[in-house]
């Protein structure tokens, strides 16, 4: 196992995390190395673990504490829950039917508070949420841009990373979506420093994920 991020390992070409539980969340397989179990991370069912595989480097660090947005049932919080050993995920999903699959999740680990909440008004948990070193989400709605932009402006540290998917055929399905992602990092130049972005082909056709500090 080759560590290529902090938390995140890689062997024959597959993503690793360390499991923080021997319970499986979506049927990944573990591996036995030295003496610690791993959790195989795919690309095709993760937005950030098809970032990673594109070479964004997350810049998570083991002691973040995160705001993650459209947590769903927990496929990708989990990975963060292992990369995350000494932080904490503040997990944000407005669907009461798979946020009982993410609360399954969180109660065999001690660092993840499922939220039920709509991400579009972060007043609904702004008393559950402290300040974090860093916001990722993955929420397929119009208004995505504008979502990431409050919540990152009321919980973000000033020196933290914010970490957007843009999946281009939530915002229109008819437009170009090259133009789409043009439109999104331009409402972004107001409030960010654009540090890095992929596209996840092959993993997902027209998303694109930036990496960004505030400015
Ligand atoms: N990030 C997840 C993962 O990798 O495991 C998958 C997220 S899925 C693409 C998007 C999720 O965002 C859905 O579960 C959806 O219910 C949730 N969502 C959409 N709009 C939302 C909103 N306004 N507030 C909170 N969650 C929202």
């Amino acid at each position: 196992m080759d560590e290529i991020q902090e938390g995140i390992f890689s062997e024959g070409g597959n993503l690793y995390t360390v499991a923080a539980s021997d319970e499986d969340v979506y049927g990944e397989n573990f591996v036995e190395r030295q003496g610690e179990s791993y959790r195989r991370w795919h690309p095709d069912r993760s937005k950030a673990g098809a970032a990673v595989k594109k070479n964004m480097d997350l810049g998570l660090d083991k002691s973040d504490d995160v705001l993650y947005l459209g947590a769903a049932s927990g496929t990708t919080v989990s990975h963060f829950s292992d990369i995350l050993r000494d932080g904490f995920v503040f997990a944000v999903e407005y669907s009461d039917t798979v946020i009982r699959d993410l609360v399954h999740v969180a109660e065999d680990r001690q660092n993840i508070a499922p939220i039920l909440a709509d991400a579009r008004n972060p007043g609904e948990y702004d008393d559950l949420v402290s300040e974090v070193d860093y916001v990722f989400q993955d929420i397929s709605q119009k208004d995505q841009p504008e979502i990431f932009i409050r919540n990152a402006k009321k919980f973000l540290a000033s020196d933290g990373l914010a970490v957007l998917a843009v999946k281009a055929q939530s915002i229109s399905s008819s437009r170009n979506p090259g133009d789409i992602f043009e439109e999104v990092k331009e409402k972004l130049r107001a409030h960010f420093r654009l540090v890095d972005e992929v596209n996840l082909e092959p993993h997902e056709k027209d998303h694109i994920v930036l990496k960004m500090k505030p400015e």
